[in-house]
């Protein structure tokens, strides 16, 4: 059982999010922390008005022609994180992403910054060692170490190449990161910069089968669809393609999921917010089965 000293607001409440835990097949979960974003602060905030926005959808996709109410999620709310401690914050993420994978359930997390992914990662690997993970960003988040820190946003990804192996580590979209981080894509990882339909199209067909994790850091879409965040990167893809990527990824066993780097202060008009709200529901009705 969830530890009630972590979380605030037991049900927060996603649009169509159920009020049963037991029940559930997927939980939401909010962690809000940006200890280590490098360049503007702000996407602790970003749970909060990511449920807010969800509001202004319907519940029924066009999409995916499903219906929220098909499906069976619990919000959980928010974790409480020490702000400024990074260390201790990670353990509690992993530890609550640990409970909900213990629960048989599936974890969608609403980040905070990248780094998030990191403990989300370690919980997951324990519970499936043979896991491989779909990355969606703009940056190669491939440093070794960044300021002096191994665990920050921008060496996340290092951090699970290290864990799951390079062999199990997919990345699209990406068009930022140092000559380095590019030989280390390029050589050892399965890395498709720059676009994401077409490669993904590629690699369906392998993956099947497969217990697949996808972390989507938003600012793989362009910041003219997506400004509000915290290193945006021009000359990504759209909106729409976003959103088709999550529709074709129904297809695969998606044993978790994760959206990071929404940052409302940058974010003036919630375009951001409510693309990330699409996404989170577009994801749950594309990866979580029919209720029971
Ligand atoms: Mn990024
Ligand atoms: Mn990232």
């Amino acid at each position: 059982m969830f530890n009630p000293r972590q979380i605030i607001q037991a049900n927060a409440g996603f649009l169509g999010s159920g009020d049963d835990f037991q029940a559930a097949q997927a939980v939401l979960l909010g962690v809000p922390m940006d200890w280590t974003t490098s360049f503007r602060p702000g996407t602790r905030l970003a749970p909060h008005r990511i449920r807010e926005a969800s509001y202004g959808l319907e519940e029924y996709s066009f999409h995916l022609k499903r219906d929220l109410s098909e499906v069976s999620f619990f919000d959980q709310g928010d974790l409480i994180l020490p702000y400024g401690n990074v260390h201790l914050a990670l353990e509690i993420i992993e530890q609550g992403v640990s409970e909900i994978l213990e629960a048989g359930k599936v974890p969608f997390v609403m980040g905070g910054e990248h780094l998030i992914t990191w403990p989300i990662m370690r919980a997951l690997h324990r519970h499936f060692p043979e896991l491989v993970v779909l990355h969606f960003d703009a940056h190669a988040d491939l440093r070794d170490e960044y300021l002096g820190e191994r665990e920050s946003h921008a060496t996340v990804m290092r951090r699970v190449l290290e864990l799951v192996g390079p062999g199990n580590v997919y990345q699209f979209g990406i068009r930022s990161g140092t000559a380095e981080e590019w030989e280390l894509a390029s050589s050892s990882l399965h890395f498709y910069p720059e676009t994401v339909l077409e490669p993904l199209r590629q690699v369906l067909p392998e993956l099947q089968g497969k217990r697949v994790y996808v972390t989507l850091d938003i600012d793989v879409v362009d910041p003219a669809f997506a400004p509000g965040t915290g290193t945006p990167e021009p000359g990504g893809i759209s909106s729409r393609e976003i959103i088709s990527v999550i529709g074709m990824l129904g297809t695969l066993d998606v044993v978790g999921f994760d959206l990071v780097e929404v940052s409302p202060p940058y974010d003036p008009t919630d375009r951001t917010a409510i693309l990330a709200a699409k996404i989170l529901r577009e994801a749950l009705l594309s990866f979580v089965g029919p209720r029971p």
